[in-house]
């Protein structure tokens, strides 16, 4: 019944991608980051199949943190940009939650209403990234002023790599050598820095904690390699089905804009998925599409709740059959990069009017 647009959740793909994060980095400990509801597949779902792989989860925010204690998750949850309000102090300590300390108005709100139960706190440190953090020469000091605040404990150091996902960049290494500076002088902190590009770059340290995201999802977190190439398997798998069927004559164009003309006799589909539903709208002509077992393309402009294909290669193509936006056959990062953005993108795009249906456990 309804319509038949949905992102179909392999939670046995999930898992096994954390399997090929923590084997990257078999000396480190590796926490799934779900921020952005599991990057658009989910937060409970995807928290509830890697419960039993990891000891953390991180998120952006305390509502996230939230909906993973809801659910059960009993973990600890870092927050990745720490507290916005003061008031946020005591959630953090009732919900098990570590927010990450990046800049002296959040320390000091800390400092001048400690918190009354125990708080485990970790201070980012900018080593290049230049949006938040502690500098680097500020470190001594932050580091003294959060371990005199009274029922606060300091869990470690985190840092963000800008440039991790181009594997010629040497910007890393150098973020790389300026948090282990630091950390020699304070051997007890725990250390985090690797995000999911950073698991494909040996050369750097994976530290004490790594934080891949967009990995565990089954999208590259590289600029030149697959997520095939990584060993990674896609998540989500978007499908719709045809939904109507035209024969285009020559010169006869398709959707707004008039964008596309056939030059040759044209059997064309409507499929019933558009932006809508985070379909990219600048995805153009040309953008892969899988129908029957075939890969095609879109052709015109994307419409809200519906985009045209190109079903003339397509055998035996006819009003009900699947369509596969991306996932098993089309990755979607190659649908990224037709639309000119990235995989992380399009997955946490994907609006709240296309169910998720969750495969595995
Ligand atoms: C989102 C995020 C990550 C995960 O990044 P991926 O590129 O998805 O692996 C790690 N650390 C921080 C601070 C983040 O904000």
């Amino acid at each position: 019944m309804g319509r038949e647009t949905r992102a179909r959740i392999d939670l046995t793909a999930l898992q096994h991608n954390f399997t090929v994060a923590a084997e990257r980095v078999p000396n480190a400990r590796v926490m799934a980051v779900v921020k952005a509801d599991g990057y658009g597949h989910g937060i409970e779902a995807v928290a509830g199949a890697l419960a039993g792989h990891t000891e953390r989860f991180a998120v952006a925010c305390i509502e996230e943190a939230q909906r993973l204690r809801k659910a059960g998750i009993s973990q600890p949850v870092v927050l990745l940009q720490g507290f916005h309000q003061a008031g946020d102090i005591a959630s953090c300590c009732e919900l098990q939650l570590e927010p990450v300390i990046h800049s002296g108005q959040q320390l000091n709100a800390l400092s001048s209403t400690p918190p009354d139960q125990p708080l485990r706190i970790w201070l980012k440190i900018n080593t290049g990234m230049n949006r938040l953090g502690f500098s680097p020469s500020a470190a001594d000091q932050v580091i003294a002023l959060a371990r005199s605040i009274s029922n606060v404990t300091l869990a470690g150091l985190v840092t963000h790599y800008a440039c991790a996902d181009d594997r010629n960049d040497d910007f890393s290494q150098q973020q790389n050598d300026v948090l282990a500076a630091i950390s020699r002088r304070y051997p007890e902190l725990e250390i985090s820095a690797a995000n999911s590009a950073a698991h494909f770059r040996d050369e750097l340290d994976a530290f004490d904690w790594t934080r891949p995201g967009i990995m565990l999802y089954g999208a590259t977190p590289m600029t030149s390699q697959s997520a095939r190439e990584l060993g990674l398997k896609p998540a989500m798998s978007l499908e719709s089905v045809i939904t109507a069927t035209r024969m285009l004559a020559p010169g006869e164009s398709v959707g707004y804009g008039a964008s596309w003309r056939a030059e040759s006799e044209t059997l064309m589909g409507i499929v019933c998925i558009g932006y809508g539903d985070g379909y990219p709208r600048h995805a153009p002509s040309g953008t892969p599409v899988w129908i029957n077992g075939q890969r095609t393309a879109t052709i015109g402009r994307v419409s809200m709740d519906m985009l045209a294909v190109d079903l003339t290669p397509v055998a035996d193509a006819k009003v009900g059959d699947p369509v596969e936006l991306w996932g098993q056959h089309i990755p979607v990062d190659e649908v990224a990069a037709h639309a000119g953005t990235i995989g992380y993108e399009l997955l946490t795009g994907v609006t709240a009017r296309v169910p998720r249906i969750y495969n595995g456990v």
